[in-house]
């Protein structure tokens, strides 16, 4: 365990389970504090999977307001906040013919509109943090290659790095640094639900490091774009994605 993130604080949305977990257990291993924020009755397995101290702050990131006062509840509990990973996220899919403007609308709204929220109420500590802040934005490998059949996911994905550069540009006089990592195909809830059957084998087919990712691979880029060795790194696009897309 190193402790190249002690005095950080870092919030991960969408914490609880899948990639977010990964990345609060990574960024705690790490000596940073973290705070989950999600929207589960419980994260108390998920805390209990952290090496160091942790706290589960609910909240919908589409909710503006509640993202603020999580944010602000954070903040009381460890002092401050350096670190955001915005990870929250769902996918609705269907081919556009068929898809609903209200689908498009949810899609954007938790995976875009939640991580302007939760920059927008983090952005002041990360200032104060200066050199020590980072953004992190979970974007997709369908957002800079597209994908039929995903056309709000792939446009929430693709928003996010349009984010991520700006926000970059806005905060870099500070020290602070944006980021993104784009993961390929992950094994979570996600895909387990949504690639399947034949289109499961075909994808493994196309992918040439030959497997599914790992949570734990994209927990790594984020630790590294997190730690201090990533300081001149800023708007930058991580893919880690196995070779699927380049
Ligand atoms: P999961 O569905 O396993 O986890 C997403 C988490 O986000 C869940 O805990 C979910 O809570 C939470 N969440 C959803 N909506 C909100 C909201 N409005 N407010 C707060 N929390 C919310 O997804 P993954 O771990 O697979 O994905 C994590 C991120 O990585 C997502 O942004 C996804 O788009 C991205 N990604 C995933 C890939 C993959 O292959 N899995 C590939 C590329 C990108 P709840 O349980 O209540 O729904």
């Amino acid at each position: 365990m190193s402790n190249e993130l002690a005095e950080r604080v870092a919030l991960v949305t969408g914490g609880a389970r899948g990639i977010g977990l990964a990345i609060a257990k990574r960024l705690s291993g790490m000596g940073a504090r973290v705070a989950i924020c999600d929207m589960v009755d419980s994260a108390d397995e998920a805390l209990a999977a952290l090496p160091g101290e942790s706290a589960y702050f609910p909240c919908d990131v589409t909710d503006a307001e509640a993202v603020d006062k999580a944010v602000k509840a954070v903040v009381e509990r460890f002092g401050s906040l350096e670190i955001l990973v915005n990870n929250a996220g769902i996918a609705i899919d269907g081919l556009l013919m068929r898809f609903k403007p209200e689908q498009w609308n949810k899609v954007l709204e938790v995976n875009l509109t939640g991580a302007f929220n939760c920059c927008k109420a983090a952005s002041r500590h990360l200032l104060k943090a200066k050199d020590k802040g980072r953004i992190v934005n979970i974007s997709s490998v369908v957002g800079e290659a597209g994908n039929a059949g995903q056309v709000a996911y792939s446009a929430s994905k693709a928003g996010l790095l349009g984010v991520t550069r700006t926000l970059a540009l806005e905060l870099a006089g500070r020290g602070v640094t944006v980021n993104a990592v784009a993961p390929g195909f992950i094994a979570t809830k996600m895909t387990d639900e949504h690639v399947v059957g034949e289109a499961r084998e075909k994808l493994l087919a196309s992918i040439p490091l030959g497997r599914i990712g790992d949570a734990e691979d994209v927990a790594a880029a984020v630790a590294y774009l997190c730690s201090p060795s990533a300081a001149y790194v800023t708007g930058h696009v991580l893919r880690v994605n196995g070779g699927l897309y380049m």
